[in-house]
């Protein structure tokens, strides 16, 4: 992005604010973001003009209401901004396209070519290459939402497929340098977290506390609308907590951790079976059986006290207004609620045990990562500099 001098900032700051209304509520008709925003109605007026002509911003008819004057939505340009968001995930990986609105539609889709790291960068890259020559003026950011730790824009451990130390910005080597598009990286959980947040089942809360169980346990901890990544992006490690069984090595290094302990690998040690290769699937396949056998249920009361305790711990850490669970968290809780309920209350100090912070399924599920990496990447499209450099670049 070009440098943009003070003056353009400020011109477009109420731009800004107004986009980051029409984000927050979808649909929200003008005189409802006049109102929010604090402003007579001819200064939304004034201001939605400009909007329209920079391509931003575009106003249908809202359906009626009662007998007040007619007045019309607020939605996304034609020709206005776009996102793409990737999400690496385990098995397989997919990119969307999102407007302003913040809804992502996924537009390809693959397994990763091959087990080596090189081939599958080269893949993404093409891809990532091709949806941006499709829409090369719109595009102004890419966020890769990244089922490991990443640390910067560096992919520090990726367990499912054994990669490390892996430096993401190659993914967007297809696309010019002098197009200026951003490469925002966070990993999946905070991502999903950040998403519940924003627009999901924790939308009202200033503090929210989101946890994923996918291969092992990821977070976020979402305050005012901000995910805490810490110095370099990494923090939200929840899983690798000494909140497991001290007498497991974790492959982080550490021992104890609560990755191995609450999810399906955790099921598959209690129940006697050898360590599911997709501990995800190996949680559905025992969630879907008609009947469970004693060592089922047992294998699922433990996992669950195991992620009751530990939330419990947190809820201690972290004064959460709300706690939201993802990927197969919810399943896993729903599958032994009152062993759940219980190592939750037993971990609580005495004072929070009376009005505990409700733990409920995040809104998002699996989609979580990509509505998460959408919104990273508009907050850096739609910031007032990046509208300034949006106009400059469209003469617009
Ligand atoms: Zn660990």
């Amino acid at each position: 992005m070009a440098r943009q001098a003070p003056q353009a900032v400020l011109r477009w700051s109420g731009a800004a604010q107004l986009l980051e209304v029409v984000r927050t509520e979808p649909g929200i008709t003008r005189a409802a973001a006049a109102q929010r925003l604090g402003i007579r109605s001819g200064g939304a007026t004034e201001l939605v003009t400009r909007m329209r002509q920079a391509r931003l911003l575009d106003e249908t008819p809202a359906p009626a209401q009662g007998r007040g004057r007619p007045t019309t939505m607020l939605v996304p340009h034609d020709e206005g901004p776009l996102v793409l968001a990737a999400d690496l995930r385990a098995a397989d990986w997919r990119l969307a396209l999102a407007g302003i609105d913040g809804v992502p539609h996924v537009v390809t889709q693959a397994k990763y070519a091959g087990r080596r790291l090189a081939p599958v960068l080269d893949q993404l890259a093409d891809a990532i290459g091709k949806i941006y020559r499709r829409n090369t003026k719109r595009i102004r950011a890419v966020a890769v939402a990244v089922a490991g730790t990443v640390s910067d824009a560096r992919l520090v451990q990726f367990t499912p497929r054994g990669w490390n130390d892996v430096d993401l910005s190659v993914l967007t080597a297809r696309i010019p340098e002098r197009a200026g598009v951003g490469l925002l990286v966070g990993n999946d959980a905070t991502l999903a977290g950040l998403a519940e947040a924003r627009s999901g089942a924790a939308r009202s809360a200033s503090t929210a506390l989101y946890l994923m169980v996918a291969q092992g346990i990821g977070g976020a901890l979402v305050v005012n609308g901000e995910p805490l990544t810490g110095a370099h992006g990494a923090a939200g490690e929840y899983g690798h907590m000494p909140l497991g069984d001290p007498a497991l090595v974790c492959p982080c290094g550490a021992r104890g951790c609560w990755d191995l302990s609450v999810d399906g690998r955790a099921l598959a040690r209690h129940r006697g079976d050898t360590a599911p290769k997709d501990p995800v699937a190996y949680v559905h396949t025992l969630v879907d059986h008609p009947r469970r056998d004693a060592a089922t249920v047992r294998a699922f009361e433990a996992v669950a006290s195991t992620l009751g305790r530990g939330i419990g711990g947190l809820v201690n850490l972290h004064d959460p207004e709300v706690v939201t669970l993802g990927g197969a968290a919810a399943m896993l809780k729903a599958a032994a609620p009152s062993a759940f309920d219980d190592a939750y209350r037993e971990a609580l100090m005495a004072f929070r045990k009376e009005t505990p912070p409700p733990v409920c399924d995040a809104e998002y599920g699996e989609e979580g990562p990509l509505h998460g990496a959408v919104a990273l990447a508009l907050d850096h499209v739609t910031a007032p500099a990046a509208l300034a450099d949006w106009v400059q670049r469209h003469h617009l």
